[in-house]
């Protein structure tokens, strides 16, 4: 399995627009960071969890020539708001399936009215198999796919495992339960936002600790504010099978 860092930034992306920060301003091509996307392959399938705004950018940089659908964690924009150009996928391929929970589902539509229109829809609009997911395992291209199911301050958000991969954002609670469902993977990716508190997302120290419980070979820190600091200076600092993740990282699990 081949997993590419589409985006690794939070809501605003790195550089923040307008913004005199070091870090907005670094030269280091590690410190530019598109919103949270990651793209999964394996045999002759390719997935990506979340469709943000970079969507377009994200899938000419992967040279992405096919997908076989999306994975949504939650129905916030920096998740969601790309989802209208899947249209060359939907042009090649047809229909694209989306994973979603019922309550993202509903947003989407709400959103992209014209893409789950039925009647008299626009020639030019995509088109979706909405697929319902509740937290239970699911079934994706010939994997099994386990949510893990944690809080987004008040919002339920979807991270998900594929075998011996985990991948985990916009969470800032998790239940014990849930990270059980954790234990035995090789890599985990987990969102750590910036060293001070933050009501709704994982900051550093959060972030750590969950490593710790789960216990992976390796674990990569995505969903990444300019306020965490400088990529390299902050990488120096983490414990040695933890990394932060950078666009367009490839691993292999
Ligand atoms: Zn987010
Ligand atoms: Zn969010």
């Amino acid at each position: 399995m081949k997993v590419t860092f589409l985006g690794t930034g939070t809501s605003q992306g790195i550089p923040v627009i307008g913004s005199t920060h070091p870090v907005c301003l670094s030269t280091d091509p590690k410190d530019k960071r598109l919103r949270v996307s990651v793209l999964i392959e394996w045999d002759r399938y390719t997935y990506v969890i979340d469709c943000g705004p970079d969507f377009r950018q994200q899938m000419l940089n992967a040279q992405c020539t096919r997908l076989d659908g999306v994975i949504f964690t939650h129905e916030h924009a920096d998740h969601t708001a790309g989802l209208d150009d899947i249209r060359p996928f939907y042009f090649k391929q047809g229909d694209i399936p989306i994973y979603a929970h019922s309550r993202v589902l509903k947003a989407l539509k709400d959103r992209f009215d014209y893409i789950f229109e039925t009647e008299n829809k626009y020639a030019g609009a995509p088109g979706v198999t909405p697929i319902k997911i509740e937290n239970k395992p699911f079934e994706v291209g010939n994997l099994t796919v386990v949510p893990i199911s944690g809080m987004h301050y008040k919002l339920q958000v979807f991270g998900f495992r594929f075998l011996q991969f985990a991948y985990l954002t916009d969470m800032k609670t998790i239940r014990e339960e849930e990270i059980d469902k954790l234990k035995g993977v090789k890599v985990l990716v987990v969102n750590a936002l910036r060293e001070t508190e933050h009501i709704s997302h994982f900051n550093l120290e959060e972030a750590l600790e969950l490593i710790d419980k789960v216990k992976p070979e390796r674990a990569y820190l995505t969903h990444i504010s300019h306020m965490l600091g400088f990529h390299d200076e902050v990488e120096k600092k983490l414990p040695k099978n933890v990394f932060l993740a950078y666009d367009n990282l490839q691993i292999k699990i």
